[in-house]
């Protein structure tokens, strides 16, 4: 990602109020003051005018990102440092692995009565490459359909909460752990890592920003951690309507171990949904055996869950 932005551009659009930077509780922050420049606060930037096709129709969002002001003053500090040791010729390398974010804002927002709101986490292969693995595409599409259907809305899209949380290519690895039998919260788990480590406090900020804490709105999700996480950075004036599409065998396996975690999804709603697709060939599997086989030719750790892989793949 690369970050640096020339100061006499980044002043020129905070002049024109296109660069903002506001708290966690989404209050603006004037641009003079420097106070707690390392605290957890948000730079964004727009609106930016962006027309999207929606279902059959052309809709132009207003389009906002936004980045952790910590993540932007890093790049800043390294810019500053850079031509001062008559190397200004590496600005252009600067690169920071900050997360990106954005809000799509459909209508107005301060005057709608009950704006309908989405906080969708990234998913390359679900959203990108239309994945029927989970169901993140058709959430996306079906989302941004029914935002620009009413009076207004937004759909937050977390870019750094691809595989919840866990990363790319953790996710990667996740998927073959699954195709070896482990449901998808024991994957992350036999890697080591969280079930799900996603952070909403960015997403509550900026729906602070843009509907005020006890703004009454509605909240497409089945997920309770994000309606929690949300209600407890400050957002009480929501009312949650569930958000199930995309459903097919491929992703049903994977669907039944969030209702399991605690998402809310009917059995039945699941069950019915795949019936309607009979014809879709079976989901993949992948026994552990086929995960270890070649391994004399091209030795890789043991994907079963719990081992402790050793240089070289071979168990203790
Ligand atoms: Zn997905």
């Amino acid at each position: 990602m690369f970050a640096y932005v020339d100061p006499t551009i980044r002043d020129r659009l905070v002049n024109a109020r296109k660069l903002l930077r506001i708290d966690p509780q989404g209050k603006l922050i004037g641009p003079d003051n420097h106070a707690d420049e390392h605290a957890f606060t948000l730079n964004i930037l727009g609106p930016i005018p962006l027309p999207l096709d929606v279902g059959q129709r052309l809709v132009i969002w207003d389009w906002y990102t936004f980045v952790r002001h910590t993540e932007l003053l890093k790049a800043r500090e390294i810019a500053a440092i850079l031509p001062q040791r008559g190397d200004q010729r590496l600005l252009p390398l600067l690169n920071t692995y900050m997360a990106v974010n954005s809000v799509l804002v459909h209508g107005d927002l301060a005057k709608a009565s009950l704006p309908l709101v989405r906080v969708h986490s990234s998913c390359l292969t679900g959203d990108v490459f239309g994945s029927k693995r989970c169901e993140c595409g058709p959430q996306l599409d079906k989302a941004l359909e029914a935002i620009s259907g009413q009076e207004a809305g937004a759909l937050v899209y977390m870019a750094g909460h691809e595989g919840r949380g866990i990363g790319l290519w953790a996710k990667a690895i996740t998927y073959l752990l699954q195709d070896a039998g482990e449901d998808t919260y024991q994957a992350n788990r036999s890697l080591g890592l969280p079930e799900d480590c996603r952070d909403f406090h960015d997403a509550a900020a900026i729906l602070l920003y843009f509907l005020g804490g006890d703004r009454p709105f509605r909240l497409l999700t089945n997920n309770p951690k994000k309606q929690s996480d949300l209600y407890d950075s400050g957002l009480t004036g929501f009312q949650v309507v569930k958000h199930l599409t995309g459903v097919n065998p491929y992703n049903r396996r994977y669907l039944l171990a969030k209702r399991d975690w605690g998402h809310q999804l009917d059995p039945e709603e699941l069950q019915g949904l795949v019936a309607e697709r009979a014809d879709v060939p079976p989901p993949f599997s992948l026994s552990s055996d086929q995960l270890n086989k070649g391994r004399e030719d091209h030795p890789m750790p043991s994907l079963q869950s719990g081992a402790e892989p050793l240089p070289g793949g071979h168990k203790s």
